[in-house]
């Protein structure tokens, strides 16, 4: 007898390239049949099988308070109820406005749209149109969504296909990129030397979380900072996944570093399509109707998105909600860590906030080329016997994972079980 996961995927197949709607999902880098998801449940999800996993991609990071929190469910139904969308302001995006203005304070407006890719795109064209120039500098390992001139030495998706330039991105489109290395401050301080004057914008994952996760190191966010004043040039910081994700204010709030336009998404639309741009409110007054960058979206703010992903902000602002979330997510790092040593597996883990990264290599990685160093064929062996104990972790060793206020101290500890007998597997 089949699997139903393997039916399914088989019947996708026919009429979806690859059979999935997102590329990390079909399983190409750990190799195996994905998972068809039917429902989920706080910490948990189904397969068609209806065997259940603990989940720590959590949607790829919005599922921050458990998968279908009642609140948020309750706001959507009602939203839902209300109308799916008008194509008209409502005053639900005015509030949504205000949350994300009162929580990142460098965020002095700010515009909705429906993805990070929009948000960062957006962002983008924004620093040209502010600057009148045209280069950009971005890191090799971020990701920024799928807009030409960021598909370029990009990480997540990409990686996991070991190709981290897209096919059909035109040459003249990525004239522009300028891709230099995470964590080197003196290739930034050289790059502006030589270009300075005609860079737009530096786009940055403060926390990168596309090539496994990587801390930024101060001391390099610090210099980006100085150099973007000292040069005119805007500073972007893409936290679609590390805003509130690492704490609420964001990574800036993190290392006290003020960019200049943000780009949000994920957890600002708690399971549904919201994502944002926002900064000082005089480059935002660049923005059509005000100003001549255009930028706009028939699903822009839409009433029943904004439902979710207000209910979620209000959510995470209960006290201490970000203390526990640190503390659940580095309990789980530390015994992973732990698990491993005792078995003798050359692995370490590290976390920030709800993000951590797993790692089979000596040293948590601080730049790309260290992550590449780290062994991918182990990490697929561990996957699977995870995924086959009822652990779903992101399926690539490129991905950071997610830990969400429902997972209590007896799931951490399930899955430090089940990896404790993965680790001796692999070691036997
Ligand atoms: N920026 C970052 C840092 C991301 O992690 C992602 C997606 O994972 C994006 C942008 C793109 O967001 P979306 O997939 O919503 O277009």
């Amino acid at each position: 007898m089949t699997d139903k996961n393997e039916n399914l995927f088989l019947r996708a197949q026919k009429t979806t390239p690859g059979g999935v709607n997102s590329p990390v999902r079909a399983f190409r880098s750990v190799g195996g049949t994905p998972r068809f998801i039917q429902r989920a449940e706080g910490p948990y999800f189904w397969d068609a099988e209806d065997r259940r996993y603990i989940d720590y991609i959590g949607s790829w990071g919005p599922a921050i308070v458990g998968h279908a929190h009642p609140m948020v469910v309750k706001a959507v139904q009602d939203a839902a109820a209300r109308g799916l969308g008008f194509g008209a302001p409502t005053e639900g995006e005015i509030e949504m406005a205000e949350e994300i203005c009162k929580l990142v304070p460098s965020i002095e407006q700010v515009r909705l749209v429906s993805s990070g890719t929009e948000a960062t795109m957006s962002a983008l064209r924004l620093a040209r149109g502010a600057t009148g120039r045209d280069k950009i500098i971005k890191f090799e390992g971020c990701y920024h969504g799928h807009a030409d001139s960021l598909l370029v030495k990009a990480g997540s998706g990409l990686l996991t296909l070991g190709n981290p330039t897209s096919a059909g991105v035109p040459e003249d489109f990525i004239q522009h990129t300028l891709v230099l290395d995470y964590n080197n401050s003196q290739q930034l301080e050289d790059c502006f030397k030589t270009h300075g004057k005609d860079i737009a914008c530096v786009i940055v994952e403060p926390v990168a979380g596309n090539m496994n996760l990587i801390k930024a190191t101060p001391e390099f966010l610090q210099t980006m900072r100085r150099l973007c004043t000292e040069y005119g040039s805007v500073l972007i910081f893409d936290e679609v996944m590390c805003g509130f994700r690492v704490a609420l204010g964001g990574a800036q709030s993190l290392y006290e570093i003020k960019p200049d336009i943000t780009a949000l998404g994920k957890i600002i639309g708690g399971g549904l399509p919201v994502a944002a741009f926002g900064g000082r409110a005089d480059l935002m007054a660049n923005m059509a109707p005000l100003g001549r960058v255009y930028q706009a979206g028939t699903l822009s703010g839409n009433p029943v998105a904004v439902a979710a992903g207000l209910t979620t902000l209000k959510l995470i602002q209960e006290p201490d909600f970000y203390t526990k979330l640190s503390l659940q997510t580095s309990k789980l790092a530390a015994g992973l860590s732990e698990a491993a040593r005792k078995a003798g597996i050359t692995f370490c883990a590290d976390s920030v906030g709800g993000m951590f990264g797993l790692y089979f290599s000596k040293e948590i990685p601080t730049s790309y080329s260290e992550m590449m160093a780290s062994d991918s064929t182990k990490f697929n062996r561990f996957f699977h016997l995870m995924l086959d104990a009822g652990v779903y972790l992101a399926p690539s060793a490129f991905e950071a994972g997610f830990v969400s206020a429902q997972h209590d101290d007896q799931i951490i500890a399930a899955t430090i079980i089940e990896a404790e007998k993965a680790f001796l597997q692999m070691n036997g």
